[in-house]
């Protein structure tokens, strides 16, 4: 019986696939790689991971064809290994459903972060509890009272400011592409871009010490917005 997670490892380039093989070793998990991405969509099935981390850019089939014949028959955490600037497949990837993205080249933290948060959220999806507040560093939201409080003081914020906070925090730890947060808060017809960033901004009045450095609600340039952990 394996308590550790096992996590599939879908990188062509061997430097990158055994700095993360082996670091992923030494921190408690057990991994599976490969190159191939024929082989990854066969070893998905043979191994069934707890996790796949996957390059886009693979010799044979491209990484989110692998994606797309995943995400046919499971919700395996898939986090994609994307290269600096190539924001619009790192969208595609996200909205194909890819759980999160790492851009290379990356650290040991980083990547351990995000394969905890995908394991986790893939773990709640499964137990469906129901959270009544959220916490981090000096803000609470409590949802049931629907009161957001910064260091104890009660936060104003518009229905929609509201909204799409408790969505980041929903997801927290997880980037959110613009796109699925429009569809989210405004609905499937709408294309509101100009409407998500003026209430960022105001969110970001309301609860960031320097609106230009958050603390709370990151950017992910190109890409959307992703809450902090810690
Ligand atoms: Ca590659």
């Amino acid at each position: 019986m394996h308590n550790q997670p096992l996590i599939l490892i879908v990188e062509d380039e061997d430097t990158i696939s055994n700095f993360i093989s082996s670091m992923l070793a030494s921190n408690g998990y057990r991994c599976v790689k490969t190159g191939s991405g024929r082989e990854a969509t066969a070893m998905t099935a043979s191994h069934v991971p707890d996790l796949i981390l996957l390059d886009l850019g693979l010799p044979d089939i491209d990484g989110t064809e692998v994606l797309k014949q995943i995400r046919l028959w499971t919700d395996i955490p898939v986090v994609v290994l994307s290269a600096r600037g190539h924001e619009r497949e790192k969208v595609e990837a996200l909205d194909l459903g890819a759980d999160d993205y790492i851009t290379k080249p990356f650290g040991t933290s980083e990547l351990l972060a995000r394969i905890r948060t995908a394991l986790r959220h893939s773990r709640n999806l499964g137990q469906r509890e129901t959270v009544h507040n959220f916490s981090v560093g000096d803000l609470k939201i409590d949802y049931e009272k629907r009161s957001v409080r910064l260091s104890g003081q009660e936060v104003h914020l518009t229905p929609i400011e509201y909204k799409i906070l408790v969505l980041l925090s929903r997801h927290v730890g997880k980037v959110l592409t613009h796109a699925f947060m429009i569809k989210e808060v405004w609905g499937p017809y709408a294309s509101e871009n100009q409407a998500l960033r003026v209430n960022m901004a105001n969110i970001r009045r309301k609860l960031e010490l320097n609106p230009a450095e958050p603390r709370y609600i990151l950017t992910e340039v190109g890409v959307g917005y992703r809450m902090a952990e810690e």
